[in-house]
């Protein structure tokens, strides 16, 4: 999390508007407050502030055209929300500021390490140490790594040099983009801006400095040369597309997406090759591992859940974090990764795991140049577009297309009946289901079998863009606990209609309940992929009556890059 934008060029200009719209889009990754700093003068001038990009914009009146600028939205990890906390953080004699995304682990041994040098810290946030540390090691910074412990990335300026100075430790993304005349640091290549031709990934164990338009990389310490690869950014990514939120937006696209997916998944000589072969390392193999965090472990539920049911052998669905090498048998598996962004730390984490007991990996992932991605034996790609809204929608959809088609041909299926399907349940949505008019103190989500899983990741989104308290439970489960709870504050919402008794007990205890039928699996036999749209939109309408941003719920932020 975090978003890190940066840019520096050989002449002054505009770069202070260049970060600020970096950062607008990535705005994404935190938001709880935001800070650029840049040079004038031989000086470094920072101005910070609480809350999002808009807020900071209104404090960075008439900026000076300048050869260095580096900013920050934040989603905190260390020490509270507030403007002093807030980055770039400064060195002890004001010449070194710094951008940073991760943790420091080995906060008091640096602390301790600095008192030695009569340095003070002013805040308690971990990011404070790495200006100082630059400060002490001086000509020596490209030794860093040394001296910081954890997984991060960060990018600092100094007051003379009129340079930037990278460095990544671990699975944290930062990229550096080449225009003709300037170079441009970023935590996603979606904020790079169209002029921008070549891009480069930092690595694990880098540092670069990057000064007069040149790049000087350094792996360990050591000198090393890295080339460029050519880059064509497509994406404008403030559109909206006529729509008042990206939520909205990106769940009125299910239905193309699914087009493309079929279409490709179907047609693409290179995507047809990769599924055989991995139907064919399916059969080789004893059971199938699914790794994956939030809704793309809710969409790795249901996978597993139609891989036993289709393929009749073993499948597990695993929260990444809660991976560990027990919970690995000794036998031959092979392991699907599911991650939107593709830079989820839980889930490359739960990767070093499976690359220890040499388990295979395969990645669904949206972004594919991602980290995740490349540190997969095959790629299936998500082919959404970027997903801008934190709570994910279209992307759970095309989790579970994809993974349908790989397990199986669905030959039967035509993609026209489907993608008509899709657009009546997204059209049903919307008439039968609007937020309610007395907010409920609860909301209980149930289902049986697939349809619970779909009660969960429905419950997850209710929960991420509304604030209230919900949950999804198995339909039949409810009377042995939570029923408790059920009076005529409760609202649930019913998938599927196998779940009448506990209906029935709901009401008969004075909740509320919305039902959402049971398609016709006869006809549409992937019918569940589409049967969470009426609950993102559920989700939506009632995070806009609670006067919500549901694009940038509180506390979260799009691709969690810390553990
Ligand atoms: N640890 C830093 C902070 O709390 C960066 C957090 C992050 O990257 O999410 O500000």
């Amino acid at each position: 999390m975090c978003g890190i934008f940066g840019c520096h060029s050989q002449q002054s200009q505009n770069l202070v508007e260049q970060t600020l719209q970096g950062l607008k889009i990535l705005e994404y990754r935190g938001y709880d407050s935001a800070g650029i700093a840049y040079t004038i003068d031989n000086q470094l001038k920072v101005i910070k502030s609480i809350g999002d990009i808009d807020q900071l914009k209104q404090k960075v009146i008439n900026p000076p055209t300048t050869t260095t600028c580096i900013g920050h939205t934040r989603w905190a990890t260390n020490g509270t929300v507030s403007v002093k906390n807030s980055h770039p953080h400064l060195s002890t004699d004001s010449s070194i500021a710094v951008v940073h995304n991760g943790i420091i682990e080995n906060y008091q041994q640096c602390v301790e390490f600095l008192t030695k040098h009569n340095i003070k810290l002013k805040t308690p946030v971990d990011t404070e140490l790495i200006p100082n540390m630059l400060y002490l090691l001086s000509h020596n910074k490209h030794n860093i790594h040394q001296y910081l412990q954890g997984q991060y990335v960060f990018c600092a300026t100094d007051k003379q040099s009129n340079s930037l100075f990278l460095a990544k430790k671990g699975n944290l993304p930062l990229y550096i983009g080449r225009s003709l005349q300037t170079i441009y640091i970023s935590s996603d290549t979606l904020a790079l801006p169209q002029t921008v031709t070549h891009i480069i990934a930092m690595e694990d164990m880098e540092t670069c400095e990057v000064f007069d338009h040149q790049l000087q990389f350094y792996s360990n310490g050591q000198p090393i040369t890295k080339s460029w690869q050519s880059f064509n950014q497509s994406f404008i990514a403030s559109d909206k597309n006529g729509f008042a939120t990206y939520m909205e937006k990106e769940i009125n696209e299910i239905p193309a997406i699914m087009e493309r997916i079929i279409n490709t998944y179907r047609k693409d000589s290179t995507i047809i090759r990769l599924i055989n072969q991995t139907r064919t390392q399916f059969k080789q193999t004893k059971c199938i591992h699914l790794c994956a965090c939030g809704t793309s472990y809710h969409a790795a539920l249901i996978l597993a859940k139609i891989i036993e049911r289709d393929l009749h052998m073993r499948a597990i669905a695993h929260i990444s974090s809660e991976l560990t090498t027990t919970t690995l048998l000794n036998e031959p598996a092979i392991a699907i990764v599911i991650s939107q962004s593709g830079e989820t730390a839980d889930t490359l984490s739960a990767m070093d795991i499976l690359q220890q007991h040499k388990i295979p990996i395969i990645a669904f992932c949206n972004v594919t140049t991602s980290t995740i991605a490349k540190r997969s034996q095959t790629i299936f790609p998500l082919l959404c577009g970027p997903e801008i809204a934190v709570a994910s929608t279209k992307v759970f959809c095309a989790a579970l297309l994809v993974g349908c088609l790989l397990i199986k041909d669905y030959n039967t299926i035509s993609c026209g009946n489907f993608i008509e399907n899709t657009t009546k349940t997204l059209q049903f949505a919307r008439k039968i289901l609007s937020a309610p008019h007395k907010i409920p103190h609860r909301i209980f989500i149930i289902g049986k079998d697939i349809n619970h899983v779909l009660a969960l990741e429905a419950a997850l989104k209710i929960k991420e863009v509304t604030y209230l308290h919900c949950e999804g439970y198995p339909a039949n489960e409810l009377k042995h606990g939570p029923l408790s709870m059920v009076d005529d504050n409760t609202l649930s919402i019913v998938f599927g209609d196998d779940a009448t008794n506990a209906s029935a007990e709901i009401q008969a205890r004075g909740g509320k309940v919305i039902i959402i039928p049971t398609p016709n699996y006869q006809s549409d036999p992937l019918a569940f992929i589409h049967q969470i749209i009426p609950a993102q939109i559920f989700a939506l309408d009632l995070a806009l009556t609670l006067g919500n941003n549901p694009d940038k719920p509180r506390n979260l932020a799009k691709s969690v890059t810390v553990l």
